[in-house]
């Protein structure tokens, strides 16, 4: 690394921050449109995907819209709007194209390290959850993505689709599931690394490890200085950019902050940690093989809804409950304590008071979760579990997710809990913030960076064929051709080794 380079060859033409699964698919998708730029991907940590995207620190759900209650709210008149579903499903898909096509031309060897089938299931109790259930049912299958979704009541049906949650159940509790099986389990840790390991092998783009960047500040002439430091030896040095884009999960407000762009104003983070019940007990962990998503409490924000995880993690099927959710100021689960007051500025203390104030169920909430004891936690797993025993099963804490406070005209400032790519005016500044529904759908959101980043190359004829044979939906929603989505499914299900007999 040169101090203050201003050589042309020098001059990078994007440099990503952070070594997780939204910088590692962006570079790879940067490459493969254009092997010739010139890229470079710092990562403060020995490794690569041990924040957010490992294994351990997030569900692994490939969000599809299947199991999510909280994607179809009901609407005032008691219709479903299911527009959050089908975007995501859509979204989704963009991710299994992409990695179809890495699979195709031999960039991955086997998709199993990352993906497997699993099917995604919603599981209510009570009359009114029943009916909700059912009309969310009715809504989607009008759609044609979800022509596979299954609805029961009856008791033999949901003990063969999830025997464990059953055992024990009185025989006039009331309930009711829905059953995709077309859904996945994911592990973006692996993926991580694998889209890594082609950076590398393929591009020799080698991800720049125990680095962090600590500033990024406009040149004169319209590039970017970088300044980072090894956290090995401390040594500082400086890179230019012409691009860059801020991939640092929760540090990513902080850097996006110090960057100076008007566009950073008003943001605010809120980070809100999470912490699974992992199963120790074999036996009980080969009962069960499906994602079961409930309703979430009242008040609870919507990444709280409870579920209970099939899980592939290191060759092993695992079993996970929850998310908890905790409170901790860190921006990064190997950040620091004093995080979220750093990020308090001028220009966004309005709407962290704002979204404070109107907010004040989700503190109470949140209180209420940081409060509970190991007793309380296997009550709450006991729903789903009903003979859940405390031996069987372990804390362990997810990751950290940072949301996204923004400024509001009526409210001062507004809580948002998906994400949002923030960019300078020209497009050479791009942050990512916000976390769900995160992973699974990098792919989709790095096109969206891509036409921040790169316009002019996006429009042309040569960008666009190669997009259109990376991801054959990149451009267009899923719905707009029936039979070309069932083809183009079918293919990824094979690439993928998903079950296709569902
Ligand atoms: C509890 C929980 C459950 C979740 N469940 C799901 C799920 O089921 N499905 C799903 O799709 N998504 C899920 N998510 C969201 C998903 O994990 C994230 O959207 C995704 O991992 C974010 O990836 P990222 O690359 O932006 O961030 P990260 O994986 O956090 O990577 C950011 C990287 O940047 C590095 N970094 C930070 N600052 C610097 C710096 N200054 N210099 C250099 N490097 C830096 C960090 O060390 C880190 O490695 C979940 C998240 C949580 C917390």
């Amino acid at each position: 690394m040169s101090k203050s380079s201003q050589n042309s060859d020098e001059i990078y033409d994007l440099i990503c921050v952070g070594g997780g699964i939204m910088s590692s698919t962006l570079a790879v998708m940067v490459k493969l449109l254009n092997p010739l730029y010139k890229i470079a991907v710092f990562e403060r940590l020995d490794a690569v995907g041990l924040e957010s995207s490992e294994a351990w620190n997030n569900a692994g759900t490939g969000h599809s819209g299947f199991c999510e209650l909280n994607y179809t709210p009901e609407q005032a008149d008691g219709s479903i709007d299911i527009t959050k579903a089908v975007n995501t499903l859509s979204q989704f898909e963009r991710s299994k194209e992409f990695w179809s096509y890495l699979v195709k031309e031999g960039l991955i060897g086997d998709a199993e390290r990352f993906i497997k089938s699993c099917p995604h299931h919603s599981w209510v109790t009570g009359q009114e959850d029943v009916e909700f259930l059912r009309k969310r049912y009715r809504a989607l299958q009008r759609t044609p993505m979800f022509k596979s979704m299954q609805f029961s009541e009856d008791k033999q049906v949901l003990k063969k689709w999830f025997p464990l949650i059953m055992r024990e159940r009185d025989e006039d509790e009331v309930m009711a599931a829905t059953r995709m099986e077309m859904g996945t389990e994911v592990n973006y840790g692996a993926l991580t690394q694998l889209y890594f390991d082609i950076l590398k092998k393929e591009f020799n783009t080698p991800v720049i490890l125990h680095t962090e960047v600590l500033s990024i500040k406009r040149q004169k002439d319209g590039n970017w200085k970088i300044g980072v430091r090894s956290r090995r030896d401390k040594k500082r040095s400086y890179l230019v950019a012409k691009h860059v884009f801020i991939g640092a999960g929760g540090d990513a407000l902080p850097l996006l902050q110090k960057t100076g762009i008007p566009e950073k104003d008003g943001f605010g983070g809120f980070p809100v940690s999470g912490q699974w019940l992992i199963c120790k007990n074999r036996a009980l962990v080969n009962q069960h093989w499906a994602k079961v998503y409930s309703k979430e409490g009242p008040d609870a924000p919507p990444m709280s809804t409870p579920h209970l995880d099939t899980r592939y993690i290191e060759g092993r099927r695992e079993l996970l409950f929850g998310p908890f959710a905790g409170f901790s100021s860190k921006f990064l689960k190997n950040g620091s304590y004093t995080d979220l007051f750093k990020s308090i500025k001028l220009g966004n203390i309005k709407s962290l008071l704002g979204a404070f104030w109107h907010n004040l169920d989700l503190s109470k909430y949140l209180i209420s979760q940081v409060m509970m004891s190991p007793k309380d936690r296997v009550k709450e797993l006991r729903e789903f579990v009903k003979d859940a025993k405390i031996e069987d099963w372990e804390l362990r804490i997810a990751g950290q997710r940072v949301q996204i406070i923004k400024k509001d005209k009526q409210q001062w400032g507004k809580l948002q809990f998906g994400t949002e790519v923030v960019h300078s005016k020209d497009g050479t500044i791009t942050a990512l913030l916000g976390a769900s529904p995160g992973a699974s759908t990098a792919v989709h959101i790095m096109l969206e960076v891509l036409s921040y980043v790169f316009p002019d190359q996006m429009d042309s004829i040569e960008w666009q064929q190669k997009l259109d044979e990376m991801i054959p939906f990149w451009n267009r929603e899923v719905d707009t051709d029936e039979e070309q989505f069932k083809a183009t499914q079918a293919f990824c299900s094979e690439m993928l080794k998903l079950d296709v007999s569902h």
